[in-house]
């Protein structure tokens, strides 16, 4: 799966590495990935794995 990039230049979001001629940098994961990390987290605080 690629990574969504943003462009630091135009704003625009892209799966390339580079936009604009200038490197795109990562954004945040998609919510509901974000949710299935703090999920897989919890369990493992919690000592249930
Ligand atoms: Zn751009």
């Amino acid at each position: 799966m690629k990574k969504i990039r943003r462009c630091q230049a135009c704003l625009s979001y892209t799966l390339e590495q580079t936009h604009c001629g200038l490197a795109a940098k990562s954004v945040h994961p998609p919510p509901y990935k974000l949710q299935d990390r703090f999920a897989d987290y919890r369990r493992k605080a919690a000592g249930l794995e």
